[in-house]
């Protein structure tokens, strides 16, 4: 009999996705999202449901008290490059003081496994592509920074220092760019403010926006727009379920880029929508975006190797379809 997961941000576009997840997989799922920007509908249907602030450490050792869980992930936070920069001290607050806050309440209850949604955006603008785990970690915004923060905090949470329990083990997963939804519409991105590529040529594509802008023409690469490495949602799901698999059988902690290894152009990103949703959309060329690394591919090897994971939906059309048509709902 498994113990029951806590989800912090379970309501959120990849919380939730991940709590569906655990759930398809027979695991007992407790949610805990404060709705700033997660929706209640998005929480499975069997999954315990707690509306509050995941950094009130009061509450979430009282959670896991209460459920007896014995693995939790995090996906709570700020998650928007840009904003990050117009207002850099709330995510801090958001990412690293309530992320240490929740950290810390369960290293009191005596957490084993930890997994936390962390970011390509560790890595800043690497010196080569594929990028690798092991490259070197120079964020060049907050939300980068606050997110390698916690990640920090987290590997010595798990270290075996006089402070720390020592029987906490972790899984950091780096995601590149998350992009679909789920195949039974279950859940999919919803965010009251779209800044992501996918999401908003599809806003633009079923009519929500008049068009979208391409920041910046003129980086080094082919076409001169920035490369991302897009990956579908209900992939990177389930590298979060096999990650905790891999926890729980006495896995050793581990940090592991979430990829495809390939990379798409803004504008390759915007043809294939244009083709998929079968019409052209209006889009304009603007400057570049502050915080914009020129590309960023991911060397997703340590994962496939290590969990056993491989790619289910690697098909750039598929994944705009099934947001094209979660957009539509
Ligand atoms: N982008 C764009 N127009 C938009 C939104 C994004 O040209 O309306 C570009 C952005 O500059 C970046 C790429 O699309 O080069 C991916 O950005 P997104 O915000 O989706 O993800 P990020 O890479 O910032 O996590």
């Amino acid at each position: 009999m498994t113990s029951p997961i806590l989800v912090a941000g379970g309501a959120g576009y990849i919380g939730s996705h991940v709590a569906l997840a655990l759930a398809d997989a027979g695991r007992k799922v407790v949610v805990l999202d404060d709705l700033s920007t997660g929706r209640r509908d998005l929480v499975p249907a069997g999954a315990v449901f707690v509306q509050g602030d995941v950094g009130d450490a009061g509450l979430v050792r009282r959670i896991l008290a209460e459920h007896g869980c014995d693995g939790v992930m995090m996906f709570a936070g700020s998650i928007i490059v840009s904003e990050s920069f117009q207002a850099p001290l709330p995510y801090w607050r958001n990412n690293v003081g309530a992320g240490f806050a929740f950290l810390d309440a369960c290293v009191a209850a005596g957490i084993r496994h930890f997994v936390y949604s962390s970011t390509a955006a560790v890595y800043g603008e690497p010196d080569r592509l594929p990028v690798p785990e092991g490259a070197a970690l120079r964020p060049i915004s907050p939300y980068g920074r606050s997110k390698l923060a916690l990640e920090w905090a987290l590997a010595d949470a798990c270290s075996t220092g006089a402070c720390s329990t020592g029987t906490m083990r972790f899984a950091a997963l780096r995601y590149f760019n998350v992009a679909g939804a789920d195949a039974a519409m279950r859940s999919g991105q919803v965010s009251p403010v779209a800044t992501h590529l996918i999401k908003i040529a599809v806003e633009a594509a079923t009519g929500k926006r008049p068009g979208l802008a391409i920041y910046g023409d003129d980086y080094p690469t082919p076409d001169g727009t920035c490369i991302r490495d897009y990956i579908h949602v209900s992939d990177l799901a389930e590298a979060h379920v096999r990650a905790l698999g891999h926890l729980e059988a006495g896995g050793d902690s581990l940090i592991a880029n979430c990829g495809y290894g390939r990379g798409y152009s803004v504008r390759d990103v915007l043809d294939a929508v244009e083709h998929v949703a079968g019409k052209r959309l209006d889009i304009r060329t603007e400057g570049r975006r502050r915080g914009d690394p020129p590309a960023l591919v991911a060397d997703s090897s340590l994962l496939k190797r290590v969990l056993g994971w491989s790619p289910r939906h690697d098909d750039l059309d598929l994944m705009i379809r099934s947001a094209l048509d979660w957009e539509a709902r």
